[in-house]
């Protein structure tokens, strides 16, 4: 399949040649709730990551969106540089975070029975060198070998051409989630090129939803005094009531904490949001401008990107530009540039008989001593910047002394109208040259010569001038100058993404089997205690829920229970005894007592067969039906109680290794061994 990827900063897309037409696909549908279900949002696979107190592991998509207490935008801090971002108790790098969200498209994609093996993968128009490797590596490292990286502006254009077959001069407003972007492209005999482009960053649908925010508080009339979860949601139905304006007059909205329901027009959201569209004018206007052209210079005006779904914004550009934008309905806001991308991936396979030229963005070369005495390096380029690929070019370098024995040969990406240590100019890599024999300077010259294919491959061969021996020869593929990782270290970085709780001994795999068991009906053999040696594996356990989610917290104190701190628990104990059967009782109260959020977890869990909630009016809240079910399965009870009142019943709460206790010190979670309290012997007072 040819494959586009628009690797959105806010929102991914993916899209399909079928050889015949471009589809685009609905990888991550299932996930997107109800009250989400806008035109083609089904299409959209939000571009972050996202962590729950309920979940385990890390999540990607609508459920990242939607379902979690804590979101990380992965590609907008990639883009910027791979600082590491912290996940539960890991720092891994950015664009271990982006490679995680590559995966999970990957793998969506695979459940709508198709694969992304190879792609065109879109990076924003102002992306720098050091972005467009890191979203390079962030790809190769989940297994999607990347064909060629297309601006997002010039995706737009070609799916827009696809279907016009026109040529023309193009504007491309792309007004998305955190920035905004105007680009005009020249389209001529099937070539298009860039030539200006001017965009605004922390201008975007997040600035928007603030001001919204700010008109909702206000009607409200005070700040609703929320907790971090509620203050999630509340920002979410900012975001979906501003959406919803789009295309309704008035929308009545429910705010968390708020009994009543807040009513906001389209009127009172365009007012308090006026100067921030007059500001994203500006990138237009400075476009024409650098071009020196008037709005008539233009031939089709593109809107891309959610925000430019604003009917105001739409109403905007018309009235600056004096003239009409292509509708939705010819070039869509969201998925155009995924469209795009599959386009240029189907050209680039041959399937679509059209040409399409791909050129670089960046000048490709190396540094040299600014003069024989100095040491200042600077930029001396191989490759011009926008180079038609594929390309190749030589240059020829003399060593600054006699008989050095080795090179070091820096390869740079860089813009050569600026200084070398330019934040834009992207040092990939440094080779080491070893000369075969110490030579004179002026014998030692050697020919360094770049081939920068379509896909944006580098491959550098430096050849000995006197002899002809070849030095190096080579692809770059690692990028391993500074910051940049290795896609070795970006794949081991991603398995935390994974959530799986690091053993604190190096235990086995556990083997394959049902994550929870159901109560069994059938009677086991009289219960015994835990199998001598290290038989951890394969034990069964029955955990008291509510005792560990409310760990020794008291309800009259107005502590609440957790049932983030029961999956951590129970996620724990399976580490510890791998391939261990565990069975969840809790009782019917811990429904009510739990924080509202984790309320619809809970029942989801009881749902999946994970949770067993004991009947309510259930005599001695759970305890009995743990010790119950434990008999039966021949199980070990995990809880903090003593059971002391349920000894008699049960004399088998007294062998030794049959009640593990729970503890949490410092963030570890230890199982260990409880000795049971034996009911004192009546004394002669009966007591
Ligand atoms: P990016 O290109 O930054 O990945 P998108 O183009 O997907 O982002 O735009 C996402 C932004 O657009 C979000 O702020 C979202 O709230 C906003 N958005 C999406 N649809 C609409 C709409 N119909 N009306 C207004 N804003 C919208
Ligand atoms: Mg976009």
């Amino acid at each position: 399949m040819t494959t586009g990827i628009d690797f959105g900063t806010t929102n991914s897309v993916v899209a399909q040649w079928n050889g015949e037409d471009v589809e685009v696909l609905s990888l991550d549908g299932e996930h997107l709730e109800d009250e989400w279900f806008y035109p083609s949002f089904e299409h959209l696979f939000p571009t972050i990551v996202g962590e729950s107190s309920l979940r385990l592991g890390t999540l990607f998509g609508w459920e990242a969106k939607l379902r979690s207490n804590r979101v990380i935008e992965a590609c907008k801090r990639m883009l910027r540089n791979d600082g590491g971002i912290q996940l539960r108790d890991r720092r891994v790098s950015a664009t271990s975070v982006a490679a995680g969200v590559f995966q999970a498209m990957r793998e969506r994609a695979e459940k709508n029975l198709t694969t992304i093996d190879s792609a065109v993968i879109t990076v924003p128009a102002n992306a720098k060198g050091g972005a467009r490797y890191r979203t390079r590596a962030a790809a190769r490292a989940a297994g999607i070998q990347v064909k060629a990286l297309l601006n997002e502006p010039t995706a737009a254009a070609l799916s827009y051409m696809h279907d016009i077959q026109d040529e023309g001069t193009i504007m491309v407003f792309d007004w998305g989630g955190g920035t905004i972007d105007v680009t005009v492209l020249e389209h001529r005999d099937g070539l298009f090129e860039e030539r200006a482009s001017r965009g605004i960053t922390q201008l975007g649908g997040l600035e928007i939803d603030k001001k919204l925010r700010e008109l909702i508080i206000r009607k409200i009339g005070h700040e609703p005094g929320l907790s971090v979860e509620e203050e999630r949601q509340f920002a979410l139905a900012v975001e979906r009531t501003k959406i919803r304006l789009s295309t309704e007059e008035t929308v009545l909205t429910r705010i968390p904490g708020i009994s009543r329901l807040i009513e906001i027009s389209r009127a009172e959201l365009e007012a308090v949001i006026g100067h921030l569209v007059e500001d994203a004018l500006e990138p237009a206007r400075m476009c024409l401008n650098d071009l020196g052209i008037s709005p008539t210079g233009i031939s089709d005006i593109l809107l891309i990107g959610g925000t430019s779904q604003m009917p105001c914004v739409r109403k905007a550009v018309e009235r600056l530009m004096g003239m009409e934008t292509v509708p939705a309905e010819i070039c869509h806001p969201m998925t155009a540039v995924a469209r795009g991308a599959a386009i240029t991936a189907a050209i680039m396979e041959g399937e679509l008989d059209s040409i399409l030229q791909v050129s670089s963005m960046y000048a490709l070369g190396t540094t040299t001593a600014k003069s024989l005495e100095s040491k200042e390096r600077v930029f001396s380029e191989i490759i011009k910047p926008r180079s038609p690929l594929p390309t190749r070019e030589r240059k020829s370098y003399t060593p600054k002394k006699d008989f050095q024995s080795e090179l070091k040969i820096e390869i740079w990406e860089a813009d050569p109208s600026k200084p070398l240590k330019d934040p834009e100019n992207f040092q990939l890599t440094t080779l080491n040259v070893r000369y075969p024999q110490p030579l004179y300077r002026h014998e030692a010259s050697f020919t360094l010569e770049y081939t920068y294919q379509a896909d944006g491959l580098l491959h550098v061969k430096a050849t000995l001038d006197k002899s002809g021996k070849v030095l190096v020869d080579q692809e770059i593929t690692d990028f391993t100058h500074g910051e940049t990782l290795t896609i070795a270290e970006i794949k081991r970085q991603m398995t935390v993404l994974e959530g799986l709780p690091q053993p604190t001994v190096s235990a086995p795999a556990p083997a394959p089997q049902p994550e929870f068991a159901r109560i069994e009906p059938a009677i086991r053999p009289a219960p015994g205690p835990i199998p001598g040696g290290d038989g951890k594996v394969g034990k069964s356990f029955v955990i008291d829920g509510s005792n560990i989610a409310w760990a020794g917290g008291d309800v009259k104190l107005g502590d609440t229970p957790s049932f983030a701190r029961l999956l951590e628990a129970v996620d724990a104990l399976k580490s510890e005894f791998p391939g261990a059967v565990v069975d969840v009782i809790v009782d019917a109260a811990l429904a009510h007592q739990l924080p509202y959020l984790e309320r619809e977890e809970l029942k989801k869990a009881m749902r999946s067969g994970l949770v067993t909630q004991v009947p309510a009016g259930t005599n001695g809240k759970a305890d009995r039906v743990v010790a119950t079910l434990a008999t039966r399965k021949n199980a070990v009870v995990v809880t903090n109680d003593s059971y002391k009142e349920l000894q008699a019943e049960f004399p088998w709460l007294l062998d030794e290794g049959r009640v593990l206790g729970a503890t949490n010190p410092g963030g570890i979670w230890l199982f260990l061994k409880r000795t049971p309290v034996r009911p004192r012997r009546p004394d002669v007072n009966g007591r």
